[in-house]
């Protein structure tokens, strides 16, 4: 028998779906409000399980954090899901169809999944602005030449990213004489001229300032429900303004979930944390 998930992919290869929505290419299908979910993965290091059996569903919109000591496999989470490592085994979809283990790094990225690496990736000789221009020419659905001029549409994406990174007064100075916080909004920013459906960011927040961190705090909330969000943090304050669901890694796999004091609570994660 098939399950719904395969029947409504036969339907879309018939031109339609139950709801006579038809999917466009580059559409991600939430009808079932999932944006991300793994299951069962596991990826082995010469023996060594980074990754074990490990399961995990985000909403669509969501803000997840994800914490848990060095070495629980936050990391090579990411990596498996931008395509990045591949897993010896499990599943991994963007949305209901499309499966992330099948495409290249470069092909995910387009599928409308972002990631912030922990080290900067800005252009430090080019200004603000610049920086946000070219990751929207980089952006291969936009088609355009890194020389054309910018459009009308282009120049207010840039300038409403620019508004909400912060980064509106400093858009002509040479990124490289931005404070370290504000070199980490800018990469935020070049990932969201790209419009990603999802967001992932392994620890945003790591050397920023107690202000750096709050606004930061402020505007992942305000990108979710547009935008679903993956954090890997270890900031307790941080996750807590944040306010999502939080799960924790460990060894590998999923060991607790659920709201911030709850996990905090929760007997295991303290084993884990204080080394019982
Ligand atoms: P986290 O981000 O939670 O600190 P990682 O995902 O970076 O953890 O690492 C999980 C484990 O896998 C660690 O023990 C790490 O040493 C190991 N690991 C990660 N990447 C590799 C790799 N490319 N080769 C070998 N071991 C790796
Ligand atoms: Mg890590």
């Amino acid at each position: 028998m098939n399950t719904v998930a395969e029947n409504r992919h036969d339907q879309e290869w018939l031109g339609g779906t139950s709801t006579g929505h038809v999917m466009q290419p580059g559409e991600v299908d939430i009808s079932h409000k999932v944006i991300l979910y793994l299951e069962g993965i596991s990826v082995s290091f010469d023996g060594f399980k980074a990754l074990n059996n490990l399961n995990l569903t985000i909403d669509a919109g969501e803000l997840r954090c994800i914490i848990g000591p060095n070495g629980a496999g936050k990391t090579t989470m990411m990596d498996v899901i931008t395509g990045k490592t591949r897993p010896d085994a499990g599943r991994c979809y963007f949305g209901q169809t499309i499966d992330l283990t099948t495409l290249r790094e470069a092909e995910i990225a387009h599928a409308g999944i972002g990631r912030k690496f922990q080290k900067p990736t800005i252009f430090e000789n080019l200004s603000v602005f610049e920086n946000l221009e070219l990751a929207l020419k980089m952006d291969k659905r936009a088609r355009t030449s890194l020389f054309a001029w910018l459009g009308d549409d282009q120049r207010d994406k840039i300038s409403d990213t620019l508004k909400q990174i912060r980064l509106d007064t400093e858009a002509e100075r040479p990124a490289g004489l931005l404070s370290h916080g504000q070199k980490q909004w800018l990469e935020i920013g070049m990932l969201l001229v790209q419009d990603p459906k999802l967001l992932l960011l392994d620890e945003p927040v790591a050397g920023m300032t107690d202000d750096e961190t709050a606004r930061t705090g402020e505007l992942f909330k305000s990108l979710a429900g547009k935008h679903s969000l993956v954090v890997v943090e270890h900031d307790m304050a941080f996750i807590e303004q944040l306010g999502g669901k939080v799960t924790v890694l460990h060894e590998g796999s999923v060991l607790a979930e659920g709201d911030l004091a709850t996990v905090q609570n929760d007997e295991r994660v303290i084993e884990v944390y204080l080394g019982r």
